[in-house]
């Protein structure tokens, strides 16, 4: 194991420059998660268009590889459609669970977090932002009318 591997430069990068940090007040979808094992809070918040991700943001604190992961991701979403995340989400947690190498053409940049796969605990770290990703889209495709904000509160 190489620690190199794990601190890839792009994660780096996102980590001391977050990309699109911060809360989304009037988000369509919004979820928050807790990552017990390394103390890692992150939240996700979607503007959504029809059946595309008009704009990702989130916010929180933890360890590098959660807050660099959550940033990769908001970049990473922009412009997809619903069913485009499905295959990224499934894309991203197959590498990070070392099923594959990451070199999938839809992964681009996310693939520098393909190192994370050596290190076992630190995948729920990476893994964190993409479950609640996920778990949005469930929720969302369970909703009745999707076309109608949800109520306050
Ligand atoms: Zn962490």
């Amino acid at each position: 194991m190489n620690i190199e591997s794990l601190y890839h430069e792009i994660i780096l990068d996102h980590y001391k420059h977050p990309r699109n940090k911060g809360r989304l007040p009037d988000a369509d979808l919004h979820r928050e998660g807790f990552n017990p094992l390394c103390g890692d809070r992150i939240e996700l918040y979607l503007r959504v268009v029809g059946e595309k991700i008009l704009l990702a943001r989130f916010d929180g604190a933890g360890c590098s590889i959660s807050q660099a992961s959550a940033s990769m991701l908001t970049e990473a979403v922009k412009g997809k459609s619903l069913d485009e995340l499905r295959d990224l989400i499934q894309a991203v947690t197959r590498m990070l669970r070392g099923e594959t190498d990451g070199s999938d053409s839809k992964l681009g940049d996310l693939e520098a977090l393909q190192g994370v796969s050596q290190f076992p605990v630190r995948v729920k770290c990476a893994l964190l932002p993409w479950k609640l990703l996920e778990e949005i889209l469930q929720d969302r495709k369970g909703s009745v009318s999707p076309s109608v904000p949800a109520a306050e509160g």
